[in-house]
């Protein structure tokens, strides 16, 4: 059922967000980074021994790698909501800490929605398209409350939204 998997899809839908060739290299330095750590600092005098260097090694190869991907992370989100791209992957890259990451999913804005006539890109406030100025406002035509473009039937009253409210442009149901 589709409420079931709503939110696994949505994380999906996140991680999608990744392009591949982050994933790749996330692959590699979760590989590389702890024979480096090891064969790097074996030679050190002043190292723990072998099986806390190796343990250290798999740690900063869990956490690179994990850093690196919510730094691109960080740069795709920003692009998508319309935030500064360049801006908040210097921040996720610079600040210590992670504290430029914290910051970003502190201030970052709500995902623009589609309006539903046009298809240009809106706000959450907003009553009307910017591109096709219709009305974003969505109201169910037996109870008069405001309902989101992709319910089908209406959360106050159960009116079917599809079949009977005209000014609803699209809501398609899904059908299986
Ligand atoms: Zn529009
Ligand atoms: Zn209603």
């Amino acid at each position: 059922m589709p409420v079931k998997t709503e939110k696994h899809t949505r994380f999906a839908d996140e991680l999608r967000l990744i392009p591949r060739w982050a994933w790749v290299l996330a692959g590699l330095g979760l590989i590389c980074i702890p024979i480096l750590f090891v064969t790097v600092l074996s030679h050190d005098p002043k190292a723990p021994s072998f099986g806390g260097l190796v343990a250290l090694g798999i740690l900063a190869g869990l956490f690179m790698p994990c850093y690196f991907l919510l730094i691109v992370y960080v740069n795709h989100d920003a692009g998508r909501r319309g935030m500064n791209r360049v801006i908040w992957t210097l921040l996720a890259i610079f600040v210590p800490n992670a504290l430029g990451i914290i910051l970003y999913f502190l201030l970052r804005q709500p995902l623009p929605s589609l309006c539903p006539h046009c298809g240009a890109r809106t706000q959450s406030g907003y009553g009307y398209c910017p591109k096709c100025g219709k009305n974003l406002t969505l109201h169910c035509n037996r109870c008069q409350h405001a309902v989101h473009a992709d319910d089908v039937y209406c959360p106050y009253c159960g009116n079917a939204l599809s079949s009977t409210d005209s000014s609803l442009p699209a809501p398609q149901p899904q059908q299986s």
